[in-house]
């Protein structure tokens, strides 16, 4: 087993985030989570931020580097959606949404790199969906931040691929969340029928994917897109 590290998620104190902080955690890694709550895991240390400010997402690595040292990995997980159909949806409506899944992980990423660039090794992992490669109507605003998050760990890849820095995307299809629980047993059985392994993913097989591609054993892996969707989104 490789040497414990620092590793941030963003947004983990619940769903899929919190699964992938667990997992770190079982593998003996430091880990904090930030969250706008301050809430964590067990055996995570806490930290409140809010990923669409600069200021906050500054101070949660001041601290984190103070308590846990230079943060090693970085899990950008933090997402919120708010979907409408496209002649409906307002321009907050978009700009939160860009605000947070893609402004957020910039910022969170930004941050980041200067530690990584002095220690010339590092791991970025953005979460972002099947919908942003595959489309999904109702979500154009969620779908273009997280088709954003490709360009954003491609440019990094060039940018900062000869410092020992990888940046790769995690594209979860449908996991079974609070968000997917909620769906009637007809929705359900739609996405089911459209879905070939015809079931939805537990959060902990994102979690154990994300592990890996941050893991020494996934060095030569950067500007990936690495679908977790049973096949849904094969080829986009
Ligand atoms: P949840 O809604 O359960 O969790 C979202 C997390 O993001 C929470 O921890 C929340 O914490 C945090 N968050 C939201 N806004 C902010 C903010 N401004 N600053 C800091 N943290 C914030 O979502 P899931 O676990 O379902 O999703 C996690 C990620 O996976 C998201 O990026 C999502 O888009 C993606 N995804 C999810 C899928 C699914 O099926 N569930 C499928 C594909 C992708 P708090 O509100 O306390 O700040």
């Amino acid at each position: 087993m490789s040497e414990p590290r620092t590793v941030l998620v963003t947004g983990g104190n619940r769903g899929i985030g919190r699964t992938i902080a667990e997992e770190f955690i079982a593998q003996g890694d430091r880990v904090a989570v930030t969250s706008r709550n301050g809430e964590a895991p067990e055996g995570a240390l806490a930290v409140s931020a809010d990923v669409t400010d600069t200021e906050s997402v500054d101070r949660a690595f001041s601290e984190i580097e103070e308590k846990l040292g230079p943060v090693e990995v970085v899990i950008a997980n933090a997402g919120i959606t708010a979907d409408n159909l496209l002649m409906r949806m307002k321009d907050e409506e978009f700009e939160s949404v860009l605000d947070t899944n893609l402004t957020g992980s910039f910022r969170t990423v930004k941050r980041a790199i200067t530690g990584m660039i002095r220690a010339k090794s590092g791991r970025i992992v953005f979460i972002s969906s099947v919908s942003g490669l595959y489309g999904v109507p109702g979500q154009a605003n969620y779908s273009a931040s997280k088709a954003g998050l490709v360009g954003l760990a491609r440019s990094i890849t060039r940018e900062l691929g000869s410092r020992g820095i990888t940046a790769n995307v995690v594209a979860p299809g449908f996991i079974r969340t609070d968000m997917t629980d909620e769906l009637s047993e007809k929705q359900q059985n739609e996405y089911l029928s459209t879905i070939p392994a015809k079931r939805f993913a537990e959060p902990a097989e994102v979690a154990k994917v994300v592990r890996w591609v941050a893991s020494d054993e996934a060095a030569y892996i950067s500007g990936a897109v690495i679908p977790v969707d049973g096949g849904l989104g094969m080829g986009h």
